[in-house]
């Protein structure tokens, strides 16, 4: 979990946009953007930073990305390989694969307050794919996938707070949430539209084609 600390509201604060990545604290009054609601740097050093240069936005792109996902950088190649040897556009194709992973998947369907959250549950072993144990947060969910939580788990806390609110995190058109059950499907893979986070993936596919 601790990849995430204190990172992620630097990046919601560069973006000038709540993100939501840090579970329950965002959704109150101790939220970065709330107590600093402006660039961060020192005196205001980033602020007053001129235009960045092509191949700096292309990077500060990748690096948004990989922070929001929490994918290590030879994971995020490996991934992007995989979305250039797909058919269509190779960023869509990126971010589509992204939010196919497991970690993200439990953490879109309101079983985790935030997504470092969602991969401990998955590594802890407390998540199920159709049934079977699957504790591998890279792991890519299929359409008709059931993701759920197993039985012995259902009475951790955290877990059963996490689906009470989730109502305001909101689900995906792609995915349906039975709380009651613990468990979800995947009805479809998201379309391109539906990944609503604000990403410039054709930065990344510049990047990468340098
Ligand atoms: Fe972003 Fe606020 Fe959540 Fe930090 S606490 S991740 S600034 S929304």
């Amino acid at each position: 979990m601790s990849r995430y600390r204190g990172s992620v509201c630097r990046l919601c604060r560069r973006e000038q946009l709540k993100l939501f990545l840090k579970g329950d604290r965002c959704y109150t009054d101790k939220c970065s953007m709330e107590t600093k609601p402006y660039v961060p740097g020192p005196h205001g050093v980033n602020r007053r930073r001129g235009k960045q240069s092509e191949y700096g936005s292309q990077l500060r792109e990748k690096q948004k990305v990989k922070r929001l996902y929490g994918v290590q950088e030879k994971q995020f190649r490996l991934i992007f390989s995989k979305a250039a040897g797909q058919k269509g556009k190779t960023g869509a194709n990126l971010l589509i694969l992204l939010e196919r992973r497991l970690d993200n998947i439990v953490y879109r369907m309101g079983f985790a307050r935030s997504l470092a959250e969602a991969r401990q549950l998955v590594k802890h072993s407390h998540i199920r794919i159709n049934g079977k144990k699957n504790n591998i947060p890279s792991a890519l969910v299929k359409v008709e996938d059931v993701v759920s939580v197993r039985e012995k788990s259902q009475n951790v806390a955290f877990i059963k707070e996490s689906l009470e609110s989730s109502d305001r995190k909101g689900l995906p058109g792609w995915l349906s949430v039975d709380s009651k059950a613990f468990s979800g499907r995947v009805v479809a893979f998201p379309k391109r539209d539906q990944i609503t986070i604000p990403i410039q993936e054709q930065f990344i596919v510049e990047l990468y084609s340098r």
